[in-house]
Parts: C-alpha cells; structure tokens; sequence
C-alpha cells in the first residue's frame, strides 16, 4: 500500500518527503501534496531532473514555525506529521532555543533539588527515581515546560545520594537517558546520582595552587592512572587506582622512588591526566579481572570515570578521591592538567545527548550521516550553541569543583575556534593561570576552515596551544610510517625544522611560545625508544640511548612548554605496541625495574629539567624575546648550535647549546666569551658545572648535546 514514509524539517523553509513508492512529479497541483498550516511554494526531485522520485523537497512560502506540528499528506499515499529534520542544526533553531541558564542539571541544596532539562524537542519529559543503581523500574515524575525548549521540576527535602535519569517524547517514542550535566554516577555511569558536593571535599581542601608564573615556565608529564601504580614493582598500596598516584614516599627495585615522589623528584611542573571523566569500555562491575583502555570513549563527561576508584557502586567516593589526588599532588607542588574529550563520545546513538535531543548535538555530512573527522566514528558539534555551552560549563565545572590548573583538548581541531576563546575566556575568569593546550590537527569535518581550531587558526586563539607534530616528527620520523627517521637518528636536511621547533616558530612565527607544546612522544603511537628500535635495528643499544637523550635535550631546551610521556625520562617501551589503547597492563605500565635499571639516564632527565628551571633564557615569553634573545651559528651539517642571551635586564649570562646528530664527534669553534662551564655533555645534564673550558674550539661527541654557560 502507498503510504508516506517520512516528512521532515529539514532547511526552515524545506520539508523533505519520502514515500514507499515512486510518483509522477506532473501528478496535478504539487503532485497531489498538501501541507496543513503552511502554504507551498513549490516542490522539487530530491535529486535533479526525475519526473518520477519517491523524495521531494517540498518549499514554503514562509518559514516554517519550529515549534508548530505540521501536518503533510500525499494523494493516494495518506497523511503523516512533519518531524524535526536537519533544521534543528540551523542557526534559527539556535536562536529559538538557546538557553543561557546556569541551572542545567541538577541543583542541590538541602531544602530541595531543582532539575532542568533542555530537550526542546520532546512533547512530553519526566524524572525517574530510582532507589537502586539496578533498578529496572523507577518512579516518573512530570517535569513541566519552561523557556527555551527547558523542562522543570522541584523535589523538597534534601535529596542528597538521589538516583535519577530523564525520560523524554521524542514523536511517538520514549527514550531514557542519563543527565549530560550530572556530577555524579552509578556504577558504569548509567545512572545519575544528586550528590551533596560539599561532603565529597577532603580535609584541608584548598584552592591553594603551586606557583606558575607563566605558561612557558611549565613542564608537562603526562600520566594514565593505572599506568603509574599497576606494576608490583612501584610499591605502591592502592595499584591502578586514584589513591594509587597520591601515595608518597613508595620504593621500587633498588630502592629507586617510583610513582608521585618519582614525578616530584623528576622535577616536572604538571602532571597531565590521561581521560578521567566516565569512559565507557571498562567493565566497573568486573574489576576483579584485568581490564584495560586509555578512555577517549566518553559516556559522562561531568563525573569521574569509576574503574580508578576504590568502590565505583558508591557515587560520591570517585568525586572525593579524585580530590585527594589534586590535593596531593599539589602539595607535592605538581599542577594537575586534565585530558578532554569532547570531540567525540563512545557512541553519538547511544549517548545521553542523542537520546534527550536526537540530531543536534553531532556534525553530519550532507546526505544525513554521522560525520567522522574524528576517525572514531562521530563528531561533536562546538559550533552549535548549546553543545558549545556543554562544553565551556564542563570544563568550567572541573575548574572550579576539582581545582584543576589546565585541560589538554584531545583532537581539538574538530572544534571550532570560538568554543576554544570562549573556554579561554571563561578559565580566565577562575584563574588565568590554568593553561589550555591541544591538538590542532587539521581534520576532515564538515566546519568551515577558517572556523576549525587547528594550528592554521592559532593566530585566532591566543593563549591556546597546539602540540607542534612538526618537531615530534622532525626528531624522530614521521609516526605514521615506521621506518622514517628524523634528526636524532640519521636523516639529514632537517636542521631548518627542528630549529623551528627550538626557537617555537613551527606554526607561525609569531606566535607566543606559550601556544607551542615541544614533544617528541606522547601515548599514541610508538615510544621513541620503540620507534628507535624499528629505524635502527643495526644501532647498538649505547648508540640508541645516545639518540633518545639527544632527542629529550632538544625538547627540554626549546621554546615553549615542553612535554614528557611518563616513562621517556627511562626509555619507556611498549614493545613495539603503536597503538596501546587497549594493550594489557605488561605493555601499558611504568616498568619500575627499568626505571632503577636507566638510573643514569633519567639523572639525565632530571639535570635537563633543573637546567630549565634555572635558565629564564629557555623560557622565553613572547615572540619578541625569543627575536631578541635567541641566535642560530653556522654550523656543520647534522649539527644545530645557538646562542641564548638572558632576558634578565642586568644577567650577562649566555649560553651556548650545540646539538650533534652525527654519528661522529664533530669540532666546532663558539663565539668567544672566555671561560666556559660545561653544564650539558651527552652523558650528564644538570647546572653544576661539569668542566670548565678555556678554548673557542670544542669537541662535541656523537649524537650529544652540549650546553655551556658564560658570564
Ligand atoms: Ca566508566
């Protein structure tokens, strides 16, 4: 039988119509179609020049009014109602609907708890109570429709320890969904939780922070919680866990420090947390058996995620632990950075957004698909305003509630650069001091290229930094294809790019150093120790070793903020695993053996680390300065030398830095200043002098990094 199988809105003044059979387009007056409570203007063949099409765009004279139920019907084919099509992503639907309120979610207070809920789509929206985190059947409670497509209801009394989810009419259909605001979570986040969060603050909660001048004065460590504390080996009490990476004082083999004192004793500034808000992959349920995943699959972007708590069932002991780690890593005066993902989530179908507010909160291409610049399946939509306002209301929220100092934007280029400066401008409003950086990847999205917060756009976003892939790659060879080298480990011509990367002008030259991040390994992709191993099979282990510090002096004496990946500092090693996101604990966890057995080398790490922390001149803080202090010499090929002036008004301090890819000792002649000091030879790093220097000419070794200081 004909019949129609849908009509949606999907342009404010454009109705598509599909039936289950085809037609003829010359079938009388708009071929038979009529729209109740608008007038057409005309009709159209989806595609062009069909006479006979089972698709038409059916044109109105006016706009349609968004918050209207029309009615279409076909001659022959019956009546159906017009449902929301791809109009909710317009600009006017924005318009209508933008609810600027700061009460999304849920608002306790011990009188009562106040919920709102924006689904402006739905006909009808409830609560639902439950008394169990199991529970299959709540208790529904109406909400009643307020401004801006918002839904409201009060419960009295105090509510504290409340399990709720939303139900919403979406046409014809009931669809339950956890709240996107929800702070807290049953166990696997499938429930929201009203919590009292005054009670889930640890004694002596502070907003007290270490001390940060500014941005370029930070050092970045990046850490998984489970990584740091898993192995038997760190000694530490509460493995894999959030108390795991606040114990202190823990012992590995040899008695070496491991976990938090280790990361305070490297020297680093900021710790960066690889995904802790509710990821969906890991069972919390199962926690008995080993399970694994880095968690950029996001399910509840406001809560903590549960498989790093000690009792993921209790709703409020996530929040408080989370806590009692940024407190104690503050106190060991280590800024705490978050890692967030919300460029995409585990499933847009499945997540809370969809199911509340179906089609808005994701990017589609043209023909009505998910896009998928993320390469994970779905891309958020930043631009549209109320997912912007999700997004700048979340991270304000961990701000604030979690006293966090900076928040690393995973595949940040998917958003758009206003949501980016309005987060900006919102932490400032907290504390300017807390520093936003991200991965500006220019990527496949259906946002136009001037809006993409990439590093193409840098210019746009000011104190917003880009990790700078060009000296990641320059160092070390491209990740995407195994055998390519770079500058430490035997392809020449580099020298023009990783001098780039020094002085921080890989993007735009003049860009402030604060919006560059200098790395050479983070947790995709191989380890620089692994990616060695592959471009250098014929090197020996020492030569291997030599590379890797090469590569470690370059990123700690560039401009900009310098990023660690936990474990570079002892020549981490997956075992060639490139893509450990689901890997097991024996190729994801810090080896605490092999952190006592590369002693030397992280006494390396920790010389390079105090060098920096000595020496404004590395920590330049604008483009100007870098200009005015910073000098490239003339150099042999493979070798990259250069001179830094203090930015110290009265310090004639300098220092000389010569980089040596060669596989040979390379003679070289430096500016003469008289007598120098040796702080920097390839094996030792540190600001003690370890010789001092006479001569102009000196003799860099293979593969080694020189720093002297003169006076
Ligand atoms: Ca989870």
């Amino acid at each position: 039988m004909p019949k129609i199988f849908s009509a949606k809105i999907d342009k404010v003044n454009e109705i598509t119509l599909e039936t289950n059979f085809h037609f003829l387009l010359s079938d009388g007056k708009f071929a038979g179609v009529t729209l109740e409570g608008a007038q057409i203007k005309e009709i159209q063949a989806f595609e062009e020049n069909e006479t006979t099409t089972n698709r038409i765009k059916i044109m109105t004279k006016e706009n349609l009014d968004l918050e209207t139920t029309y009615t279409v019907s076909k001659r022959l084919f019956g009546t159906s109602t017009v449902e929301m099509g791809a109009a909710i992503r317009s600009e006017e639907f924005d318009t209508l609907y933008y609810y600027d309120g700061n009460d999304l979610g849920n608002v306790y207070t011990k009188k009562k708890t106040a919920f709102r809920l924006w689904a402006p789509t739905a006909s009808e929206a409830k609560v639902v109570k439950y008394d169990k985190w199991d529970d299959q059947v709540g208790k529904e409670i109406t909400m009643t429709q307020a401004e801006k497509g918002t839904w409201k209801l009060e419960i009295q009394g105090n509510q504290d320890g409340l399990i709720y989810t939303y139900k919403v009419k979406t046409g014809d259909e009931w669809t339950e969904a956890v709240d996107p605001y929800t702070r807290a979570v049953t166990v696997n986040g499938n429930k929201g939780v009203v919590v009292d969060l005054t009670s889930t603050n640890p004694k002596n909660w502070s907003t007290k922070k270490p001390a940060l001048k500014k941005a370029e004065d930070a050092i970045f460590y990046e850490l998984h919680i489970r990584d740091v504390s898993i192995q038997e080996e760190s000694g530490i009490k509460h493995r894999g866990k959030y108390l795991g990476v606040a114990e202190l004082g823990t012992k590995g083999p040899q008695g070496v420090k491991t976990g938090l004192s280790h990361i305070k004793d490297l020297g680093v500034t900021h710790v960066q947390i690889i995904p802790m808000y509710d990821y969906h992959t890991v069972d919390e349920t199962r926690l008995d058996e080993e399970q694994y995943n880095w968690g950029y699959d996001p399910k509840n972007y406001n809560a903590p995620e549960g498989s790093y708590s000690m009792n993921p069932y209790e709703p409020k002991v996530r929040i408080r632990e989370v806590k009692q780690m940024v407190q104690a890593l503050h106190k060991q005066n280590l800024r705490v950075v978050m890692d967030v993902v919300y460029n995409h989530m585990y499933s847009a179908c499945e997540s809370n957004f969809h199911q509340l507010v179906p089609g808005y909160y994701f990017r589609y291409n043209e023909d009505g698909t998910l896009a998928n610049g993320s390469g994970v399946g779905n891309d958020t939509a930043s631009e549209r305003k109320m997912m912007r306002k999700f997004i700048v209301d979340s991270v304000t929220y961990w701000a604030k509630e979690y006293h966090l100092d900076g928040f690393r934007f995973d595949l940040m280029g998917i958003h758009d650069v206003e949501t980016m400066n309005e987060i900006r401008r919102a932490l400032d409003k907290i504390d300017p001091s807390i520093i936003v950086i991200g991965e500006g990847w220019d990527l496949n999205t259906p946002l136009d290229a001037e809006k993409k917060a990439n590093q193409k756009n840098a210019a746009t976003m000011p104190r917003i930094a880009h990790f700078n892939d060009r000296i990641r790659d320059g160092l070390k060879g491209s990740v995407f294809e195994e055998r390519d080298t770079g500058f430490v480990n035997g392809k020449s011509g580099l020298e023009e790019i990783i001098k780039k990367g020094i002085s921080g002008t890989s993007i735009d030259s003049y860009l402030d150093p604060e919006q560059i991040v200098t790395y050479v390994e983070a947790h995709d992709n191989h380890t620089l120790w692994d990616k060695l191993a592959l471009t250098n099979p014929e090197a020996t282990e020492v030569e291997r070793k030599q590379m890797h510090k090469l590569a470690s002096s370059i990123i700690l004496t560039s401009q900009g903020i310098p990023f660690i990946h936990a474990g570079q500092e002892f020549m981490r090693t997956k075992g060639g695993d490139h893509n450990s996101y689901k890997s097991p604990d024996a190729v994801n966890q810090l080896d605490w053996k092999r952190r006592a057995e590369y002693y030397q080398e992280v006494e390396y790490m920790k010389g390079l680390i105090q060098l920096r922390r000595k020496y404004p001149a590395f920590r330049l803080g604008t483009a100007e300065e870098v200009h005015q202090h910073l000098t490239f010499l003339e150099a042999p090929e493979n070798v990259i030398a250069y001179t830094l002036t203090s930015p110290e008004k009265k310090s004639k301090t300098e220092l000389t830095i010569v980089h040596n890819a060669n596989k040979q000792a390379i003679d070289f002649s430096i500016p003469n200043r008289g007598k120098y000091s040796l702080l920097v030879n390839g094996q030792k790093a540190g600001t003690k002098a370890l010789a001092k220097i006479q001569s102009n000419e000196i003799t860099v070794p293979a593969l080694s990094t020189f720093v002297l200081e003169t006076k």
